[in-house]
């Protein structure tokens, strides 16, 4: 068996095997840019291809396993991630900057999903029903798509990488698992993990890269699917190029997500809801608060209240037991938060704090939580993903233009409200246009054994998560039985 490390590289996993390649890419801790988190090796399109390959020869063999062989493999995988929760947590923390309590929390999370999608292994299953002819049975059943592309993100490094290998596992698929070039550590610790779990030689590979892995991953005619989450721009490369070549494919991708505070809300309980929302995480998560859209009668107190706590938020060292905002993932990510700031004080925002470059007692990528008051739902700022920690306000007259100016955006990811009203919340919850919806609670808080996703721009194809990510990780046959 071949060595998943040499002295300086973290090797690609095809084939069952470790394979070191002839360029690596230093991995740097946005905490402090002294600190390499390690060598990642970096895939040319022949080991794309080797991976397809070697997830091509695995798939008549995982696809047969049964249900038990896929339990005991997803079971094992799951335990192993939650026994290194602190070691895995402190790598995700290294690498993407999250804070300890809640890189450990995404961890845990990964653990739970790899071991929920065991239990789903043993359930997935057709249908009986009935003919309109005869002596004819008819059932359904549910195979494996094949082999299936993974494209992950960096802001969840390892948390999607499992809610997509779990479940593509759990159907027979095989898998080339291709994760964000800024976060390769989390999930080389994982093919780690599964490399000792009992799945066949093929049946989970992993490549590391940039976008160039991704598209040759995308382009390998022996990918039967591509299960994609990131940035709209490349999801929508991604359905091109899928559509002309008849690929099955599901991309999640951005938010712009509204929290509506409405006069009767709880302030103290909304002040909570829009800083988690907004700034956990340091604001790198589709599904944040990005847009805060307040009603007149309470408007001046929130605002007043949120400025304040805003303020006093410790941002620094993502390991430091201190810091409640670490900093963001990387320089281009830095420089992202920085032209918005231009942007939207170019289109007349006024920043009520935040939005400074801060330095450390070591050297990060550290950005103060911003707040910008800008009441043009159609302002760049209100329109457009940040993704760092950058949340605009937006000062509405009532529930009705509140729910206009929230739906307002061509992305519908999720969406919250603050409210005692039944009545306000009920119609709120049945008109937003999100894929999810939540009532007295941060737009980013989501269980997960439920569907995942998002309506209009943000998302397209079947749900992720839960049971229902069966859908897009099999193909439905329909048997025709003459008794
Ligand atoms: P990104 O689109 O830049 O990259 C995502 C992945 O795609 C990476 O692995 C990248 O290497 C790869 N890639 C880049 N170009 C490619 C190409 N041409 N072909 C194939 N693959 C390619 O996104 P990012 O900056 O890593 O992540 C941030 C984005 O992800 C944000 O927009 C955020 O909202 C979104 N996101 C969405 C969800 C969700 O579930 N809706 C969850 C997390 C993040």
């Amino acid at each position: 068996m071949s060595s998943p490390q040499s002295s300086r590289q973290h090797r690609l996993y095809i084939g069952g095997e470790w394979i070191a390649t002839a360029s690596s890419r230093q991995n740097i801790n946005p905490s402090d840019l002294d600190d390499v988190v390690g060598d990642y090796a970096e895939a040319e399109p022949l080991h794309v291809a080797q991976a397809v390959e070697a997830a091509h020869a695995a798939l008549p063999q995982w696809s047969r396993s049964t249900p038990q062989q896929r339990f005991d493999a997803l079971d094992f995988i799951g335990s192993e991630i939650l026994a290194r929760r602190q070691e895995l947590g402190t790598l995700l923390a290294r690498e993407e900057g999250k804070v300890l309590p809640e890189a450990i929390g995404e961890v845990i999370r990964a653990g739970h999903i790899f071991k929920f999608h065991a239990g789903e292994a043993l359930r997935i299953g057709g249908q009986a029903l009935p003919s309109v002819r005869l002596g004819i049975e008819v059932i359904t059943s549910r195979e494996a798509v094949g082999v299936v592309g993974l494209i992950t993100p960096w802001n969840f490094p390892i948390a999607i990488p499992a809610w997509k290998t779990a479940p593509a596992l759990a159907c027979g698929n095989t898998v080339v698992l291709k994760p964000s070039e800024l976060t390769p550590g989390c999930a080389w610790a994982l093919a780690d993990i599964i490399s000792r779990s009992g799945l066949p030689a093929g049946a989970f590979n992993l490549v590391l890269g940039a976008g160039a892995a991704g598209s040759a991953l995308v382009e390998h005619p022996k990918v039967a699917a591509i299960s994609f989450t990131g940035s709209v721009g490349v999801g929508s490369k991604i359905a091109q190029h899928c559509a002309v070549s008849l690929k099955k494919f599901q991309l999640e991708m951005g938010g712009k997500n509204p929290l509506v505070v409405l006069d009767d809300a709880d302030l103290a309980l909304a002040i909570e809801c829009a800083v988690n929302g907004s700034f956990y995480s340091t604001g790198q998560r589709c599904t944040a608060s990005s847009r805060l859209i307040v009603t007149d009668g309470i408007y001046r107190q929130f605002v007043d209240a949120l400025v304040e706590r805003t303020r006093a938020l410790r941002v620094g060292h993502a390991l430091d037991a201190t810091t409640q905002i670490g900093p963001v993932v990387d320089a281009r990510q830095l420089a992202k938060n920085i032209d918005y700031l231009r942007i939207g004080k170019d289109e007349g925002g006024r920043i009520l704090c935040g939005g400074a470059h801060l330095s450390q007692p070591r050297p990060g990528h550290y950005f103060s939580p911003t707040l910008i008051e800008n009441h043009d739902p159609q302002a760049r700022l209100n329109q457009e993903e940040v993704f760092g920690p950058v949340a605009s306000i937006l000062r509405v007259k009532n529930f009705e233009q509140a729910l206009a100016v929230a739906n307002d955006t061509p992305l519908g990811l999720s969406a919250g409200i603050c409210t005692n009203s039944l009545k306000y919340a009920t119609q709120f919850r049945r008109e937003i246009q999100a894929g999810m919806v939540m009532v007295n609670a941060p737009t980013a808080g989501v269980d997960y054994h439920v569907p995942f996703g998002g309506t209009k721009g943000s998302s397209y194809g079947p749900r992720e998560q839960g049971a229902l990510a069966m859908e897009f990780y099999t193909r439905v046959k329909t048997h025709y039985i003459a008794a």
